[in-house]
């Protein structure tokens, strides 16, 4: 029998063990100066199995699961569901048994086919047609994509693998880059007096489901970035397959660097100062290179489109300015225009204590040591300077870097671009908040991830297995009353039955005896309203807001009819005392014999626990600071298994509440203290609490409310019927919307595909346009300080004006030397207000007819009367190039 290796023959670092088998302390106390990992070697007819469990698709795709966990029910669950660890832990024995059973071998064979049907088959981007781009690259600081590769901190690196999860089904030709992280995030565990502890388990990515990127003959492909004081920092590449979709990460736990450099991947966010710094500095031109090296080994093309996700990926920019200088021969100002073009920034973060910053100092000492040769540093310095209105000139921000390396922007739902449009608003001096070129696309989730596979069972058997893949959340409607309703019950029974365990296994940690721990086996009721909250522990989130009145929430709990249950989770950033002190004071009022059989806190907040969690709960809470929480995703995930949600009209939630689908907690008003502001607003939660939710889960909501959809008090049967037709609501409305494959549309059609058209044209002809770009900026920004309007007059209307008229504008303008062509003069026009301050105003261009000589020329348009009462005009002019993706782009205005 002709036979396969699983995993790769390696001589080993010298790294701890790791062990999975042991939840707490990971790192055995005999380090081994040298090993191996023992191959697995899978016989022929169940080859197969090395490629599935190599492609992070099984993550998502329920039958490839079933498929590991029925070869080996008892290691499957041993193995925390990791089919790499689960083939290592089989036996050759067991293996050649497989080999023989016709019927394993069957399953195995057609699980390898429609993976290969998956990888290959056209999908919804190969049926776009026109202009999007041949493959994008998108990098990230972190990426979520199973808890078995755990590369995540938090929202951040969740969203980063459902984008890439929803661009491999949807086809969409990405490539993933970021780090490997020998330690991924800290686990955490509590304290007797419930303090958090964090460990950082090492992880040995010879036991992960990686490929290390090589040569053709066999040697590693490493990257190299030359440090300070002749150093290097050296990277080698590993690549995971999710689902079509490359991901490569970059890994300086190599033997050519020296102990500093080798630890620069030591842990996501590591440190701070340098070592983050140079984190960013191996992600971002470490990842063009590594992607250069990838497309040279495999043959695929170069990404047309870069999306630097996060600041911290910024530097990409900079190596891509490198290479354009040193390859084509353009000047800073060239290779700039050029990158830009093709360049898409996500900002994720309205909180400024949220963006990276460092010393320019600190930046200039690293690229002076050589790190993008040929570059004039001090226009690197000038990418993230803060040399605005309320900026500090001593810092780099990684954000305003982001922004000025990028021709398009956005934040992640629609109130999150309009905060960071006033955030970055000095960048653009002179222009409106609502013209600054930052947009929005609200974040998704991957649906086949995040929904409970008992909802996609139930779907496909009442409806066929189309009516899943087309995305027909609508037919939640046909669902009867009863079966949903079974269903919530039984998530719920799921959810309580994770609880008990993992709350038992915290009392041990945290050091009781199992004899002191009867009481966890009570903990939770399958039948009362279970309410969630988990999420990272920052301060804005409010994690104790609900303790604002432990009497009141004690009440809550408690109530004799309308019983509440709180399932807590989240962890704090290791130095953020604040956030543990948080956690502290929440975990010891759930620690209370009178009320912990209804409120828990459960340590170790990650995908697994969220699998179970977001499906179990009835109501989905959320109480960040508004509007500090820039999208929110946990909601949307809950969401999607009809579960409802209780926000603050914070992120998404803001633009998608609609009556009908949840609740929305009011804020309170603009000026009130903090304190005042966590008064009002907890009393709201529990106003809610006890007259809303309570009442209409049990079946009882008064029908008089607004947005109570269909009859409201219990059914015969006993079924909330209120609540239930909520949840179809939500289902089939919320669906679609938080769908990450939503998200990823937006994206090709409102960034990838515009920068992928922006780049080529830049590119076309030797670079032709983005030269032209930046000898016009030049030029324009010499003579602007000459450009205005000298005189403004306007005709076509009698005194009294009416609706259907039309106006003449004249405008007569300085230009210093520019051509007509290469400005835009447009006239504003709308309702005026009080202040004289015209109200989402609409312009039209005004065209050239006369020079007058001087440089002084005559501009001319009309505008419609098309409103009654106040009406008012002005004159602005822009730079004006095809190059441009905005008039804000130069930040160049001038404003009559
Ligand atoms: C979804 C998710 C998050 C992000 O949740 P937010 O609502 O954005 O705070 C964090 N951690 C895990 C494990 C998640 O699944």
């Amino acid at each position: 029998m002709k036979e396969t290796a699983v995993t790769r023959h390696l001589p080993k670092r010298n790294i701890p063990l790791f062990r999975w088998s042991d939840d707490s302390v990971s790192v055995a106390h005999v380090k081994a100066i040298r090993r191996f990992t023992v191959r697995t070697v899978l016989p022929e007819p169940i080859a197969p199995l090395a490629r599935l469990a190599n492609n992070l698709r099984w993550s998502w795709h329920l039958p490839t699961r079933h498929l590991f966990e029925s070869l080996h029910p008892v290691l499957w669950d041993k193995s925390r569901h990791d089919p790499v660890a689960l083939l290592g832990a089989i036996s050759g024995e067991e293996f050649r048994a497989m080999a023989r059973d016709e019927d394993v071998v069957a399953r195995v064979q057609t699980a390898a086919a429609d993976l290969d049907r998956y990888l290959t088959e056209p999908r919804w981007y190969q049926s776009l047609n026109g202009d999007a781009p041949e493959r994008i690259a998108y990098f990230s600081p972190e990426f979520g994509i199973t808890e078995v590769l755990p590369q995540y901190s938090g929202g951040l690196g969740i969203l980063a693998g459902d984008h890439l999860k929803s661009a491999s089904d949807l086809g969409v030709p990405l490539v993933g880059v970021g780090l490997l992280y020998q330690a991924g995030y800290f686990k955490q565990s509590l304290s007797r007096d419930a303090w958090q502890q964090e460990t950082y388990p090492v992880l040995d990515p010879d036991n992960l489901p990686l490929t290390l990127l090589r040569e053709e003959d066999g040697t590693p492909v490493t990257v190299r970035l030359p440090l300070p004081h002749g150093r290097q920092l050296l990277a080698q590449i590993w690549r995971a397959e999710v689902g079509r979709v490359p991901l490569l990460l970059l890994d300086s736990n190599v033997p050519g660097n020296d102990d500093a450099a080798r630890g620069i991947t030591d842990r996501l966010y590591g440190g701070g100062g340098d070592h983050r710094l140079q984190q960013e500095l191996l992600l971002g031109m470490g990842g063009v290179k590594a992607l250069r090296a990838y497309a040279r080994l495999t043959g695929t093309s170069a990404p047309e489109v870069f999306h630097t996700n996060e600041g911290h990926a910024g530097f990409l920019g900079i190596e891509r300015i490198r290479e354009l200088m040193a390859g084509q021969g353009l000047s800073w100002d060239e290779a700039l225009a050029a990158g830009r073009a093709s360049t898409v920034f996500t900002t994720h973060t309205p909180v400024a204590a949220g963006i990276d910053r460092f010393e320019l100092a600190q930046i200039e000492h690293f690229f002076r040591a050589g790190l993008a040769p040929g570059v004039p540093v001090d226009r690197i310095l000038d990418l993230g300077r803060e040399n605005y209105d309320g900026g500090d000139p001593g810092k780099f921000n990684m954000a305003v870097m982001g922004l000025r390396l990028a021709q398009r922007a956005n934040g992640v739902a629609k109130l999150h671009g309009e905060v960071s449009r006033g955030m970055f608003a000095g960048l653009w001096p002179g222009f409106e908040k609502s013209e600054v070129p930052i947009g929005s696309v609200t974040n998704g989730v991957h649906v086949p991830t995040w929904v409970d596979s008992s909802i996609g069972t139930l779907a496909r058997d009442a409806f066929g297995p189309e009516a899943e893949s087309l995305g027909r959340w609508d037919l939640a409607y046909n669902v009867p009353d009863e079966t949903l309703w079974a269903l919530r019950r039984e998530l719920r029974g799921k959810l309580v039955a994770d609880v008990r365990r993992r709350l038992r296994s915290s009392w041990k940690k945290r050091g009781a005896a199992d004899a002191e721990l009867g009481w966890t086996d009570g903990v939770l009721d399958p039948e009362i309203l279970t309410i969630g909250f988990a999420r990272r522990v920052p301060t804005y989130k409010r994690l104790t807001l609900m303790l604002r009145d432990p009497e009141r929430l004690r009440r809550i709990l408690l109530h004799p009819e309308h019983p509440v249950q709180l399932v807590i989770a989240g962890k704090s950033h290791p130095a953020d005392d604040a956030g543990k002190k948080m956690i502290q004071d929440l975990v010891h009022f759930t620690d209370d014999p009178e009320v912990r059989h209804r409120i828990v806190f459960l340590p170790n907040y990650d995908i697994a626990m969220a699998r179970t969690l977001f499906p179990g709960c009835d109501v989905w809470l959320n109480n960040p600071l508004r509007p500090l929480e820039a999208c929110g995703t946990s909601g949307m995930k809950a969401a999607i298994n009809g579960s409802l949600n209780l926000s603050v009209l914070d992120g998404w939630w803001d633009e998608m509440y609609d009556g009908e689908n949840g609740w929305a907690i009011p804020t309170a008003n603009n000026g009130a203290s903090p304190e005042e502001r966590d008064d009002i607003e907890a009393a709201a939660l529990y106003e809610l609490l006890e007259t809303q939710v309570a009442p209409r889960f049990y079946g009882a909501a008064l029908s008089t409310d607004a947005g109570a959809a269909g009859p409201s008090s219990a059914d015969e049967d006993g079924l909330p019927t209120a609540w239930i037709s909520m949840i179809k609501h939500t289902l089939a409305h919320l669906g679609p919307a938080v769908s990450a494959d939503r998200m990823v549309k937006d994206y090709v059609s409102g960034l990838y595909t515009p920068a992928a058209v922006s780049g080529r044209d830049a590119a076309e002809d030797g670079y032709a346009l983005a030269k032209d770009l930046a000898a016009y900026a030049e030029r324009v920004r010499a003579s602007w300080p000459g450009v205005h309007v000298e005189h403004v007059d306007s005709s076509g209307v009698s005194e009294s004006p009416q609706i259907g008229d039309t106006l003449t504008v004249n405008s007569y303008v300085a230009l210093d030397g520019l051509t007509p062509e290469e400005v835009r003069v447009t006239a504003a026009y709308g309702r005026a207000g009080h202040d004289d301050r015209i109200k989402d105003p609409r312009s039209v261009d005004l065209d050239p007819v006369e020079d007058l000589g001087g440089g002084r020329w005559l501009f001319r348009g009309t505008i419609p009367v098309d409103r009654s009462g106040a009406f008012g005009y002005t004159v602005r002019i822009f730079p004006r190039h095809e190059g441009l993706a905005s008039n804000a782009e130069l930040g160049l205005v001038v404003n009559a």
